[in-house]
């Protein structure tokens, strides 16, 4: 009770908070706040998204010379590289995420679960509607940074939508791991024909990028180390199959690209097959050549395309609809410098970067510094944007890593050793760092968890 009356002093004393605290004030609010931003003498900075870009711009900014709103789906950052072990259970789904309330915002309601649905550039507004009610309602910024990431690209092939399995988010790797566990286990039940259990238990990754190829190396770890213990009289009926129409790991070194490619081909119920997939049902795909493939799970990683809010952007862009941006990452069209983007959802016009969370951290904390520079009046020691490549590792499965760096190409368990410990110190925090040493530790100790729920 005192804690009611407590809190309800608090919001009587700050009443523009108090009317954020239902939908229906947000409007008045955001009007009400622009004026508690000029009390204070920060800009309002606004930032979309809470992925490696815009998270980065949240843990480098200078607080003390901005007021920072984040508009973000997703109230946590997620460490991608690391996506793929979850799927099967090597690593535990809170292990890897970070929720966004840790970074110390100035007030609870700099924090708002919506995604920007509109931006209106010349009324310095963008449009936010929220996630959980969808109430829609204008957000004002002084400066805005987009970050707003990209979707899997579909190229249009149907039936993907509705039966593929995208792995993105946090989320698309808990229904992946439940519908693999799903089809384990209606394989053991009764009745269930040798044909319809090879169905059940034939896995497919279209594309063969990093995330395909890693989550393709945790399928075969988790057959090989648990499937083998815990379905012993079913596990020869397990099969992955990985379909790229081009080459797997294509911006990998060629030595390491091979290596990775006869590891795969080497394995028994593995199947690497160069082709196109033109359909999805929910119990097969076809190919390019018509062959049909009974399957009970596609997982689909083909190369990026804009989010809904990027396609909905009326500014210039480029040949994959990524936002355009100078080499200070500052948007094209938009003529006073007010709007940056970063990450997968931009592309600096004179130098294209690849879109990988390396090049967004670094632009996010290149944006941040900028911003601090503009605040205090010192735009001419703005520098343009650089990237220096560190490397690429991959994980290959069965304890073998590639590591691609620009002075050295190293492959095997020792660079198996290194995937793990570069994103082992990567990690956001000492929670993260505990956690998940802790969950391959476990994991190699006792095997995954193969519970359904
Ligand atoms: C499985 C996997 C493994 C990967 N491994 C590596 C790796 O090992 N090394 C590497 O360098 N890169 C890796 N990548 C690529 C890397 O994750 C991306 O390049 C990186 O995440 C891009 O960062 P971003 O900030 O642009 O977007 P994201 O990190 O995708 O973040 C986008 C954010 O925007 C939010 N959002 C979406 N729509 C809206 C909206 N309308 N309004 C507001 N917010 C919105 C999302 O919720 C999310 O928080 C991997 C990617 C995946 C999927």
């Amino acid at each position: 009770m005192a804690m009611i009356s407590n809190l309800e002093t608090r919001m009587f004393l700050r009443p523009s908070i108090f009317r954020l605290w239902t939908s229906r004030g947000i409007q008045t609010t955001i009007n009400s706040r622009q004026n508690y931003t000029q009390a204070t003498g920060r800009q309002r900075l606004v930032i979309l998204g809470t992925g490696w870009g815009s998270y980065s711009v949240l843990k480098h900014i200078n607080k003390k010379l901005f007021d920072v709103i984040v508009i973000s789906p997703r109230n946590h950052f997620l460490f991608t590289p690391l996506l793929c072990s979850t799927t099967v259970g090597t690593l535990e789904f809170r292990s890897i995420i970070e929720p966004i309330r840790n970074t110390g915002f100035r007030d609870e309601h700099h924090f708002q679960l919506a995604e920007a649905v509109k931006l209106l550039p010349d009324e310095h507004t963008v449009l936010c509607r929220s996630s959980l009610n969808n109430d829609e309602y204008p957000l004002k910024y002084d400066k805005l940074v987009i970050g707003v990431g990209a979707v899997s690209n579909t190229f249009g092939v149907p039936g993907v939508h509705e039966n593929a399995f995208f792995l993105k988010e946090i989320a698309d790797a808990r229904k992946i791991r439940n519908q693999i566990l799903k089809n384990f286990e209606l394989a053991m039940q009764p009745g269930v024909s040798e044909e319809e259990k090879k169905r059940l238990l034939h896995f497919v990754i279209v594309g063969g990028g990093p995330t395909g190829v890693e989550f393709g190396a945790e399928l075969y770890d988790f057959v090989k180390q648990d499937v083998t213990r815990l379905y012993v009289h079913e596990k020869s009926k397990v099969s992955v199959t990985l379909i790229e129409a081009r080459q797997i790991l294509p911006s990998f070194d060629e030595k390491l690209r091979n290596f990775a490619e006869k590891k795969m081909r080497q394995r028994e119920q593995f199947e690497l097959v160069q082709s196109s997939v033109t359909e999805v049902h929910s119990d097969h795909i076809k190919l390019q050549d018509g062959t049909v493939m009974p399957c009970s799970l596609v997982v689909w990683s083909t190369g990026l395309a804009p989010r809904p809010f990027t396609a909905s952007v009326d500014l210039p862009k480029n040949a994959n609809s990524q936002i355009l941006v100078d080499q200070y990452l500052k948007v094209k069209g938009i003529n006073d410098g007010s709007v940056f983007a970063i990450g997968d959802c931009s592309c600096i016009e004179a130098n294209p970067y690849p879109c990988t969370a390396q090049v967004a951290e670094r632009e996010g904390s290149y944006v941040a510094s900028c911003l601090g520079l503009l605040a205090m009046g010192q735009a001419s020691e703005l520098k343009p944007f650089s990237w220096k490549n560190l490397g690429m590792l991959a994980y290959v499965g069965d304890y073998q890593g590639l590591a691609d760096f620009p002075t050295s190409k190293l492959q095997g368990f020792k660079s198996w050793i290194l995937w793990r410990s570069v994103y082992f110190t990567k990690l956001g925090s000492w929670r993260a760092r505990f956690q998940v040493p802790f969950d391959w530790m476990r994991t190699f100790i006792w095997g995954r968890d193969v519970s359904q729920f």
